[in-house]
């Protein structure tokens, strides 16, 4: 007999012979009966057995052991779904050694840390599954929204040879005799891309060595960008707020089930617009620094449901290669934006320069060596539009949108300054 997963089962609600093969999830034993729940990646379903029954010894497992069970459906309106199985052969495939190391249970009592060190048990709770099958849709959903509009998905290298950015910290690599270092962001290549296919997008991993531990920085995450030819600040925000929406929206649709385990509830947010003056002013910060985390909070909660942008950042806290209003070099506001989400930033990004002098005087205002960015300043000699982009951190927004209190539970297997196993 074939196998067959257990959400089919219990929509076709048919009284068959079946085989089902799955985690030992629960068990339980009154008098007589001994009932055992059944999980899948597709569901659970409840086995019972009575004590004449040839398979009723074989009901006594342990939590998480693999099983296979083959038996008749009966419906039964007491059991989950209304139909059960009456096993006639019950096979271990695989045993889980008791005492299981973490509390396996939906809301488990052991603390992160500790479910961390046992990621790959901590996996088989259906809420650790819910979190990553709608992070799974909200990577497809992007690439999904960029590819129907034409962009090219392209792979950017993760060894590069000098800091792509400046600012964060980098971590070397030996790179047989040279130094090299990984990635902090694709910037330059989605750059080069841009200026040759115009439309270029990527979900790719970047790292940053900075030593802080907080509850949404990782040192390895995944980012999704986009660049774009002649476009501005506008239309790259534009995109930004079209893509959440979508991706917002394919959550919703997909994840019914996960969002009611994890108790989110999820509206498509609208984007709200407002330049960083006024909106520093909203939360009485000082213009000319960034806004702290209560900060953001604070304006969040001033448009709920909302994407707020707060565009045109004064130079002096963007990175050099943000565009200055009307392309001027001593402009003190850029082309650049920040997005938050739910209270907490998700994304950066803005008009870029492309036009090699004005570069290399931003390099020099920000203390930083024109010569040690020659190879990205001279990709823009040679026909290079106007273009701008953003980049929004996977685990960052699944975060965001579920409520997580840290982003390590959007990680699978999450990086930071104590964490390099598993
Ligand atoms: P933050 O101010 O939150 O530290 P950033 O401005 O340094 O972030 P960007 O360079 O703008 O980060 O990166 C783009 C996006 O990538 C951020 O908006 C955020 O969603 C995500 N991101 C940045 N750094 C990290 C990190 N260390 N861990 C996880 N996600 C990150
Ligand atoms: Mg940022």
């Amino acid at each position: 007999m074939e196998r067959r997963y257990i959400k089919d089962i219990l929509e076709k609600g048919k009284e068959e012979k079946v085989l089902v093969k799955g985690w030992v999830h629960e068990t339980r034993e009154l008098g007589k009966i001994r009932f055992l729940i059944l999980r899948d990646v597709t569901g659970i379903i409840q086995v019972v057995a009575v004590k004449d029954n040839s398979e009723f010894k074989k009901m006594n497992q342990s939590r998480e052991n693999v099983i296979s069970v083959s038996g008749n459906l009966v419906k039964s309106k007491q059991a989950p779904g209304g139909i059960e199985i009456v096993p006639e052969k019950i096979e271990v495939i695989a045993e889980a050694e008791q005492p299981l190391p973490i509390d396996v249970s939906d809301f488990s009592k052991t603390e992160l840390p500790k479910r961390l060190d046992y990621r790959f048990l901590d996996l088989h709770r259906k809420r650790t599954q819910a979190i990553f099958k709608i992070q799974s849709v909200i990577s497809t959903a992007f690439r999904e929204h960029f590819i129907k509009k034409g962009f090219v998905e392209f792979q950017p290298p993760s060894i590069i040879s000098s800091a792509s950015e400046g600012g964060t910290e980098l971590f070397p690599a030996k790179y047989f005799e040279k130094n090299a270092y990984l990635a902090q962001s694709p910037q330059l290549y989605k750059q080069m891309i841009a200026c040759s296919m115009e439309k270029a997008m990527t979900i790719t991993p970047v790292w940053r060595a900075e030593k802080h531990n907080t509850i949404r920085h990782l040192n390895e995450s995944r980012q999704m960008d986009i660049e774009m030819a002649f476009a501005n600040q506008e239309i790259i925000m534009k995109e930004l707020e079209e893509v959440i929406q979508y991706i917002v929206r394919q959550v919703i649709e997909r994840c019914e089930k996960e969002l009611d385990l994890l108790n989110v509830k999820l509206k498509v947010p609208k984007g709200v617009y407002l330049s960083y003056e006024e909106a520093i002013k909203k939360v009485k910060g000082k213009i000319g620094e960034d806004f702290t985390p209560e900060q953001e909070k604070k304006l969040c909660e001033m448009y709920p449901d909302s994407v707020v942008f707060t565009h045109s950042w004064p130079s002096s806290i963007k990175p050099f290669y943000i565009m200055p209003k009307n392309q001027e070099k001593n402009a003190k506001y850029t082309e650049g934006f920040d997005a938050l989400y739910r209270g907490i930033e998700i994304s950066s990004g803005g008009q870029r320069i492309h036009i090699p002098e004005l570069l290399e005087k931003m390099i020099k205002k920000k203390g930083l060596n024109p010569k040690d960015f020659k190879s990205y300043i001279d990709s823009f000699r040679y026909g290079a539009p106007e273009h701008a982009g953003w980049s929004i951190g996977l685990e960052r927004f699944t975060m965001v949108l579920l409520n997580l209190g840290n982003i390590r539970e959007a990680c699978m297997f999450p990086r930071d300054r104590d964490r390099l196993v598993p």
